[in-house]
Parts: structure tokens; C-alpha cells; sequence
């Protein structure tokens, strides 16, 4: 049985039924039955679309709770780069990494720090490349679990490096434990993130056996607190808190992992439909001439993440804004010392991504493919309207459920309106037929 961790839930008591929901997703996980709407879990990728869309609210993220903070001695907020676009131009990063001290974290560690990192070894990685092109990034846990669904013989070319979020839990961890002498266990660090499927990463991670990341807070969640911080006008400082260039918070938005790595050609696409559209050209053996791919789930990369408070568009120049404010600052990391971790292989991926073929209609060939030729045909027989009202997103989707017996050819309210027209008419036929002992038909007799 199907027993994984999924962020994305529904709140059964505010869902409508309306059915918005079913035509964005882009796994067709969702069905509406019974006036509610249901995720299949198996094929979630926790890609949030549902969260986006849906207008009664009732698509949510499971993310923890800031009551975590008390399991741990040592708390170590770990902020995405996408959050410092969350804030108005007048507010610094400095000053946004302090807030984290008053809202109960010991210390805290930019991911855009731990991205520069991922971003100097993914370029080493790429030079020394010899085989199938193109290469995939790692960073958005959603595109990897679309991949595994849908494009499994793409998945080897995934570059198998770590995620900046697992990076720089890893080195956050490290670095405090050297400082407090506390152990591994007491340092807790939680990511602040923009979506769901960075909760699933860490407890299903698919890279690594373990997440070093104890919680995911969502970027909702915290953002008041840190709001109200910053209106107090008192910010003390800590010196250089803020480590991360230009280079690392570029990672916020889409293109900024493809210029921080600055190898070879690259093409950044976001917007889950986009990246199902270009992993089927690749699929098709197209675009073997670009080394790197950069592919974002959300619309406008990170700082589109359904768990952010801005509009991505003013999210976007936020960032940007930060951007240039940092571009003098010096990388905090040495070349050489860049070139010691890629030669140590310490932030390279334990686990080689599997696929899940959820997709398969059944584990024996010759009836999968008897199945998907009954699909075929109820598809042709079904009006082709794609309306969404049988509560399956397609046609082809409903006809699918129908092989799996999970639904009825009367589901499409087409298809029943046919059929209650052809018993009507049947009745009516009927009712026309006069039994010979009621007609005056019969021969008449002679006087
Ligand atoms: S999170 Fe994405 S894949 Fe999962 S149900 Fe929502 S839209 Fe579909
Ligand atoms: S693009 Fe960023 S915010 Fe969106 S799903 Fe991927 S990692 Fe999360």
C-alpha cells in the first residue's frame, strides 16, 4: 500500500466541489466525487498548482509548526533565497537574517550561501561531463518527482548533486556544532520555505537516506513575525550575517541557477505545464545540444512558490532590488576551498533517483496493452469535451477510470443524457404498443 508523506491536502470542509482544481493539476491526481474533491497521493508531486487555484481555500500545506523549536537546544533557521524577496525595498538582508534571532532561532544560515556552493560544484561537475545531454538540476524536488513519473529514462541525467536547502543544513549543522560543542541531535535546522514540496523532500528525501533539514517552516507562516521585527526600526547587527552574493540570491528566481553556474548553454524554464512541454521534447531527443537545464515547478521559479505572500511579480523585483544592492560583495568561500569540497565529493547525491511508474495499467504486458486499447475506444466514444463535470480533469482521464473500474461510462452527464433519451424514447415505444386485448384490431365478427 501506498503509505508516503504528501504536504498537499485537502480541507475537506471548505472544498466545494467545483471542480477548478482537477484541469490545473498537472498529474490528474485530482478527482471529484461525491461533491469533494480527492488527491491521489501516488500521484502528487506536491507541486502546489492545486493550492494556487483552488478559491475556497481548501487545498493546503502541511508544514511544521514554530512549536518545534522547543525539541531542539540549538535552533538554526535556514531562510530560501526567495524569502528576502517577500519584503519592501527599504528593508535589507541583514536585517531580515537578525529577525530570526527575536522569533526564537540561535543562528541562522542563508540557503543562497549554500546555492553559491551547489553552484561552484555543479559547474565542475559539467565541465568534466562527458556523456547524454542535457543535464538536469536537482534544486525543485517537484520537477524531480514528475520526472520519476513521468520521464523515468530521463532521470540518470540529473545532475547528483544535493539541493542548496540540504546544503546548507548540512554545513549550518557543522558549523554550530563546532562552535557549541553540542551534538548533531541537539541542533535542529528548519528550512523556511515557499512550498510543499520541500516539506516532502525532507521527510521522503529521493537524493539522500536523511534529511539534515528537522523542519520546513512555511514562508506564510513566519513572514508576520518577521514583519513586525522589522517595523520596530531598532535592528541591532551582527557582523556579516549576510554572506551570500548576488550570485546565491539569483537562485530566488528563474535564470538565476543557470547564470550562478555560468556553464555552457543553458535553458531555465518554470511553470510545471512549460516543463512537462520541454521534458517531452527532450524525451522526443531534442535539445541535446544544451548542457544545462534549470526547470522550476512554479511560475516565475521560487519566488513563485505557492507559500510565499507576494506576487511573484513583485516578489521578482523585490529580489532583484537586493540583487543589485549585493553585486560588490566578495564571495565568502575561496576558490580553493571551493575546489576541496568538489574534490571531496561531500555534497554528492547517496541515492541514484528511481522511478515510480504509477502510470502502468497493469504489471502484465499483453493486458496493459489490451487496457489501453479499451481506453482508446471509450475515449472515441466519449464526446471529447474535456467539461470536467464527471469530475475526472479529461475525457481520456475519465475513460482511464474506467478501465481501472474506479468509474462509469455514465459519469459524463453526456453519455447520461444519451442514455436517459433512449429510455424515454424505449418507454414511450412501449407505451404506444397496445396489448390485442385492449385494441379493436382483432377481425370483427359477422352479425
Ligand atoms: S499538488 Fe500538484 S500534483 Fe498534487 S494534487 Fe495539487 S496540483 Fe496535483
Ligand atoms: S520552483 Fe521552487 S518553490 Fe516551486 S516547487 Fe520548485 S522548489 Fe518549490
Amino acid at each position: 500500500m501506498y503509505n508516503q508523506f504528501h504536504s498537499v491536502r485537502l480541507d475537506y470542509e471548505k472544498c466545494k466541489g467545483c471542480t477548478n482544481c482537477i484541469k490545473r493539476c498537472p498529474m490528474e491526481a485530482i478527482r471529484v466525487h461525491d461533491g469533494k474533491a480527492q488527491i491521489t497521493q501516488e500521484r502528487c508531486i506536491d507541486c502546489g498548482e492545486c493550492i494556487r487555484v483552488c478559491q475556497n481555500h481548501a487545498k493546503i500545506a502541511l508544514t511544521d509548526e514554530m512549536d518545534k523549536l522547543s525539541e531542539y537546544k540549538y535552533r538554526i533557521a535556514l531562510p530560501a533565497p526567495s524569502f528576502f524577496g517577500q519584503f519592501k525595498n527599504s528593508e535589507n538582508i541583514e536585517d531580515i537574517l537578525n529577525s530570526f534571532f527575536h522569533l526564537g532561532f540561535d543562528d541562522v544560515f542563508e540557503v543562497a550561501l549554500a546555492a553559491e556552493v551547489v553552484a561552484s560544484i555543479v559547474h565542475k561537475y559539467l565541465k568534466a561531463y562527458k556523456r547524454k545531454k542535457p543535464l538536469f538540476s536537482s534544486a525543485c524536488p517537484a520537477v524531480l518527482r514528475l520526472m520519476q513519473i513521468k520521464f523515468p529514462e530521463l532521470l540518470e541525467q540529473v545532475i547528483p548533486i544535493l539541493t542548496p536547502m540540504e546544503v546548507a543544513a548540512r554545513m549550518a549543522k557543522e558549523e554550530a556544532q563546532k562552535r557549541t560543542g553540542l551534538s548533531q541531535k541537539d541542533i535542529g535546522a528548519f528550512f523556511i520555505s515557499p512550498c510543499p514540496a520541500k516539506v516532502t523532500e525532507t521527510k521522503n528525501p529521493i537524493s539522500t537516506k536523511q534529511s539534515a533539514v528537522d523542519g520546513v517552516i512555511g514562508a506564510n507562516l513566519i513572514y508576520k513575525d518577521i514583519v513586525k521585527h522589522l517595523a520596530k526600526k531598532h535592528h541591532e547587527t551582527s557582523p556579516r550575517l549576510n554572506k551570500a552574493t548576488s550570485s546565491g540570491i539569483g537562485w530566488g528566481y528563474i535564470t538565476g541557477e543557470s547564470k550562478s553556474i555560468g556553464y555552457g548553454t543553458s535553458l531555465a524554464v518554470s511553470g510545471i505545464h512549460n516543463v512537462i512541454s520541454l521534458l517531452e521534447e527532450v524525451e522526443r531527443g531534442e535539445l541535446k545540444d544544451v548542457d544545462f537545464m534549470e526547470l522550476q515547478a512554479c511560475t516565475g521559479g521560487c519566488v513563485g512558490g505557492p507559500l510565499n505572500i507576494q506576487n511573484l511579480f513583485v516578489g521578482r523585483v523585490r529580489l532583484r532590488h537586493l540583487i543589485e544592492k549585493q553585486t560588490n560583495q566578495t564571495s565568502f568561500y575561496t576558490d580553493k576551498e571551493l575546489s576541496d569540497i568538489y574534490e571531496k565529493g561531500t555534497f554528492k547525491s547517496t541515492e541514484l533517483i528511481q522511478p515510480r511508474p504509477i502510470m502502468t495499467l497493469d504489471n502484465d504486458v499483453s493486458k496493459a496493452l489490451e487496457k489501453m486499447e479499451r481506453i482508446d475506444q471509450i475515449t472515441n466514444n466519449l464526446p471529447g469535451l474535456d467539461c470536467g463535470a464527471c469530475g475526472s480533469p479529461s475525457c481520456r482521464a475519465l475513460a482511464e477510470d474506467i478501465v481501472r473500474e474506479l468509474a462509469f461510462e455514465t459519469d459524463c452527464v453526456i453519455k447520461l443524457r444519451e442514455k436517459v433519451k433512449m429510455l424515454a424514447e424505449e418507454i414511450l415505444d412501449l407505451a404506444r404498443i397496445i396489448p390485442p386485448s385492449m385494441s379493436d384490431t382483432s377481425p370483427k365478427k359477422e352479425k
